[in-house]
C-alpha cells in the first residue's frame, strides 16, 4: 500500500531525498547541465556518454527507480535523456533506441525495466524517434555486483541475445541512427557485449547514452 501511494505522490524528490516533491527544480537544473563523456574500462569502441554522474542526483534517481519501485522517475530521467539525445543526434535521420539488456529475474523483481520505460518517455519527446526492444540477457548471467572489470566482461560474453522481430530488424529503417541507452555504465561490460551484438545483425549504436556513470 505505500508503494501505491508513492506511485501516485511521491513523498520525496528522487534524486536529493527534499520532502514534499517526486522531482525538485534544483535535481532537474542539475540534469539539464548537460551530458558527461565517459571511457569505460571496457571500451565498446562507439562515443559512451552519461547524463550525469553517479554521485548526483542521475544517480540517486537510478537506484529509486531501480531499487524501490520509483516509475515516476521515467518522467524526468527521459526528459533529460532526450535533451542529450537532441544534442546527439542527426537531424535528418531518424533515431532507435534500443535499451540495453536486463536480466530477467531483476526485471521482474522490480515490475519492469526501468530503464526501457525511461527510453520510450525519451522516445516520446523526440521527432521520428522509437524504443526497439532488440536485446535480452541470455541464460546463465550472474548479478555483476562484486565481480571485477574481466568477469563482467566474461560472465556476459555470448550471453547477449537479439530478440527477433520477424525478418525485416524489427523494422530499424536503413538509415536510421541507433543509440543503446541503460541506466548506469560501470565497467561498460554489458555496453561493449550490447554494440558488438547489435554490430553483428548490422545495427551498429553511433553511441552508448546513459543515466549516469561510476
Ligand atoms: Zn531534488
Amino acid at each position: 500500500m505505500k508503494t501505491l501511494l508513492d506511485l501516485v505522490l511521491p513523498a520525496r524528490c528522487g534524486g536529493c531525498a527534499r520532502p514534499g516533491t517526486g522531482w525538485c527544480g534544483e535535481c532537474a537544473a542539475e540534469l539539464a547541465r548537460g551530458p558527461v563523456r565517459v571511457r569505460p574500462r571496457t571500451d565498446p569502441g562507439v562515443p559512451c556518454w552519461a547524463v550525469g554522474p553517479y554521485a548526483g542526483p542521475a544517480g540517486r534517481a537510478v537506484v529509486a527507480a531501480k531499487e524501490h519501485g520509483r516509475r515516476d522517475l521515467a518522467g524526468p530521467l527521459g526528459l533529460a535523456m532526450a535533451t542529450v539525445l537532441a544534442g546527439l543526434r542527426a537531424l535528418d535521420r531518424p533515431l532507435v533506441l534500443v535499451p540495453a539488456p536486463t536480466r530477467a529475474v531483476a526485471a521482474r523483481r522490480r515490475g519492469g525495466d526501468p530503464v526501457a520505460r525511461a527510453a520510450g518517455v525519451a522516445a516520446g519527446w523526440l521527432i521520428d524517434c522509437r524504443t526497439v526492444t532488440l536485446l535480452r540477457m541470455g541464460r546463465g548471467v550472474r548479478d555483476s555486483v562484486g565481480l571485477r572489470t574481466h568477469e563482467r566482461a566474461h560472465n556476459l560474453r555470448g550471453r547477449i541475445m537479439v530478440i527477433r522481430h520477424g525478418a525485416d530488424m524489427a523494422g530499424i529503417p536503413a538509415n536510421a541512427e541507433v543509440v543503446l541507452v541503460d541506466d548506469v555504465l560501470t565497467t561498460g561490460a554489458t555496453a561493449a557485449e550490447s554494440v558488438r551484438v547489435l554490430s553483428r545483425i548490422g545495427a551498429r549504436p553511433r553511441a552508448v547514452l546513459v543515466t549516469c556513470a561510476a
